[in-house]
């Protein structure tokens, strides 16, 4: 399995309009990020884990590549904000595009593509609506998918594991299920916005908490904030945790 991270950063990017690269070092393009995205490939087949406002020119970096499917972890717009991007040529490609996604976010997602959804709409919706649930399994192809429920602050979040592979982003506690779920996992991508405590996202404390009690061989930390530098974050974490960055590609 081949993932790559096509964005690593926070709701609103870094560097953002009103924060710049805050304590990022401005030099180094690591610290330059987009919106937080993940692309999996398995034996040619591509599927895309969130689509936020960056997602043209992020798969467009990535070579175009033909995606099988999407999953979302949540409805937030730097989550879903260009999923409309997605049905520009798809549907001459490969037809429908399978979106899988948590009941709660769905009405979101059709609001947001209200022109596509609505009953008498022009435009035909390219996108073939999945409803997924806690801790139920399913299958896109050869990959076998497991979402796991995610509190993010006063709304809720899906973390996947696939494989030996688990995306937890935008997470601020789970369940002990969701721990259980996550054991024997290799490769963890996990969404570390600020070393500072808040109530949507887990800090770095926590993550590291969160590490131990699970023990990946490797984590790669994601939708890092501009109090998240790359160098001082590798300077500091041990060698099996590391800061991702965009177009980072993962072996597994
Ligand atoms: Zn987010």
């Amino acid at each position: 399995m081949q993932i790559k991270i096509l964005g690593c950063g926070p709701s609103y990017g870094v560097p953002s309009l009103s924060r710049g690269y805050g304590d990022c070092e401005p030099s180094n393009p690591k610290n330059f990020r987009l919106r937080s995205s993940l692309l999996i490939r398995e034996q040619g087949t591509n599927i895309l884990i969130d689509s936020g406002p960056e997602v043209r020119l992020q798969l467009l970096s990535a070579g175009n590549p033909d995606l099988k499917a999407v999953l979302y972890t949540h409805e937030h717009y730097d989550h879903m904000g260009g999923a409309d991007d997605l049905r520009a040529d798809i549907s001459e490609k490969t037809g429908d595009l399978p979106v899988y996604m948590a009941k709660t976010a769905v009405p979101h997602f059709k609001n947001m593509l209200e022109y596509l959804f609505q009953p008498n709409a022009h435009q035909k919706s390219i996108f073939d609506l999945h409803i997924v649930k806690p801790y139920q399994k399913f299958q896109i192809e050869n990959l076998e998918i497991l979402p796991i429920p995610q509190k993010h602050g006063e709304s809720d979040s899906m973390g996947y594991r696939i494989g030996n592979v688990a995306y937890s982003t935008d997470v601020i506690s789970m369940e002990e299920k969701g721990f259980e779920a996550l054991k024997g996992i290799k490769v963890w991508i996990l969404g570390v916005v600020t070393p500072i405590k808040n109530d949507k996202h887990i800090n770095l404390d926590t993550a590291l908490e969160w590490i131990d009690r699970i023990r990946p061989e490797r984590v790669y930390l994601t939708h890092m904030g501009s109090r998240m530098d790359y160098d001082k974050l590798c300077a500091t974490l041990p060698p099996h945790i590391r800061p991702a960055y965009d177009l980072m590609e993962i072996e597994v």
